[in-house]
């Protein structure tokens, strides 16, 4: 054994020795810790877990890491799409999870603060009873910790009225790569002292910093929505009612595209009530006070652009089924991947709604192209579109057509005015493409943020700033 080794496993031990929380170098343990929800594989073998019990733990863990030079790739639930907890090689895995503790509820200044590894579900349901809400909802609601949602600035259903995780977000305790403990933001309603760091690291995907508390806003608990489901023949016909209905001024509480296929897969995980015969559905929902008139004005745009049936939902149960159907499109891909060769790349690309229709119409082409199966679904109303490419793992060609696919539809959204990644993260699945994205002078700008906040380039290399 190496003096270095030999080093690292006396280090490991003594910082073991000083956990409230544990540390792992179980190879079995390791390897159920070594990726996220993503088709990226993990670059590499970890060194260690460990699972932060408290702040110190992480602080514990960042001084011991820089001291040697350690990776670490921060965790929250590895929900992540992106491959942004995936392990790399040597690295410490730093679990928050079980960091999940509601800290306070100040009701008169309507925040709460949290530990990062809090479920996103478990924080609405500790909020309701109060009356109170928090609004970010990604898809993944009931299995992605609030931490990891900062790290991402996830966005989800309701972004296209109540906005994306950032604009929840007050005040943020940090832990930097050298293991110094620092507060970020303002509890305040307002607050401009200082630059605004709280949005560099929210989105920063565990590079910048591990998030250990947040304060964050909430809001009073709405009324239960209406909603309504306009089937379409075509995917065109679809996200043109979304581009016109968004121009009227609307402000739905959620605005859902899913396609034909997709659909026709949902049949098979459950019953929904969706005709799978279908080219393509919206899925519509005011929470406001004048919700029959939302649904009903967004009925007469669907209509006038060919919808063949629009249906109400008139009470929360009806609603819900609706709204469950479309948080099961990943049961039911991961279903249909698993008898068609085992692979699905989730694509996240975001355009102006305005190019919706350009943006689906251009991935029908490359689908046809390529000869691959793709399949859509939408926050529509933010422009924001996951197609999903399907592919059979253990055939070349098959993987070969299906990254090109990929990758022809990140162009497709750059050349259309949009972003490679709308919610998911660059992580390390999109790392390569964001050069394509920013230019040379942000370049230069992410560069040198990442070597102040972390010298020695420790907090998740190899991932959304690797090629920069
Ligand atoms: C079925 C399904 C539906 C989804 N729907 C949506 C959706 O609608 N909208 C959306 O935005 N996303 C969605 N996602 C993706 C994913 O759930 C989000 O990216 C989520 O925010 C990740 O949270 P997590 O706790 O699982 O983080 P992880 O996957 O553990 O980590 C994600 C990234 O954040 C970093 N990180 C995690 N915790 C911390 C921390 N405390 N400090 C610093 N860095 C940290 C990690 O290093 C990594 O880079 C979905 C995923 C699935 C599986």
């Amino acid at each position: 054994m190496t003096d270095t080794a030999t080093g690292l496993d006396t280090g490991l031990a003594e910082l073991r020795g000083r956990l409230t929380g544990s540390l792992s170098t179980d190879a079995d343990v390791l390897a159920s810790y070594a990726t996220d929800q993503s088709a990226h594989r993990a670059d590499g073998a970890a060194l260690a877990l460990v699972r932060a019990g408290c702040v110190d733990d992480v602080v514990a863990t960042m001084r011991f890491a820089h001291a040697l030079g350690v990776p670490v790739v921060p965790q929250g639930a590895r929900s992540g799409l992106s491959g942004g907890a995936c392990a790399v090689d040597g690295c410490i895995l730093l679990s928050v999870a079980s960091m999940d503790r509601v800290l306070e509820v100040d009701e008169a200044n309507m925040t709460v603060t949290v530990e990062p590894g809090i479920i996103n579900k478990d924080l609405k349901d500790a909020l309701r009873p109060r009356g109170l809400a928090y609004p970010p909802d990604p898809g993944s609601v009931a299995i992605s910790s609030v931490g990891g949602n900062i790290a991402t600035n996830a966005g989800g259903m309701c972004c296209v009225k109540y906005g994306v995780t950032r604009q929840y977000v007050r005040e943020i305790s940090v832990v930097l790569a050298d293991g110094t403990l620092t507060r970020l933001g303002q509890r305040t309603v307002k607050g401009v002292a200082g630059l605004d760091l709280v949005s560099l690291l929210t989105g920063s995907e565990g590079t910048l910093g591990v998030i250990v508390e947040a304060t964050l806003k909430v809001v009073p608990l709405g009324t239960d929505p209406l909603s309504a489901l306009a089937t379409f023949p075509s995917v065109g016909a679809a996200v043109q009612t979304v581009a016109a209905y968004m121009a009227t001024g609307a402000s739905p509480s959620m605005l859902e595209m899913m396609d034909g296929m997709t659909i026709g897969l949902l049949g098979e995980v459950g019953d929904f009530g969706l005709d799978a015969s279908v080219g393509a559905v919206l899925l519509m929902q005011s929470d406001a006070t004048t919700a029959a008139d939302d649904t009903r004005a967004f009925a007469a745009v669907a209509e006038a652009h060919g919808a063949v049936d629009v249906a109400f939902a008139d009470n929360p149960v009806d609603s819900d089924l609706l709204v469950s159907a479309r948080r099961a499109v990943q049961v039911a891909n991961e279903r249909y991947a698993s008898t068609h060769g085992g692979g699905q790349m989730i694509d996240d690309v975001c355009v102006p709604r305005s190019r919706l229709a350009d943006f689906c119409a251009g991935v029908e082409a490359i689908r046809d192209d390529t000869g691959t199966s793709v399949g859509l679904v939408a926050h529509a109303g933010d422009g924001n579109v996951h197609p999903s490419v399907f592919y059979d793992l253990a055939d070349e060609a098959s993987v070969a057509a299906a990254t090109t696919a990929f990758d022809r539809i990140m162009a497709l959204g750059l050349e259309l005015g949009g972003t490679i990644t709308g919610e998911h993260g660059v992580g390390a699945l999109k790392a390569a493409w964001l050069p394509s994205e920013i230019d040379a002078g942000n370049r230069a700008l992410h560069r040198a943020v990442k070597s102040a906040l972390d010298p020695t380039a420790i907090l998740n290399p190899g991932k959304m700033l690797e090629h920069l």
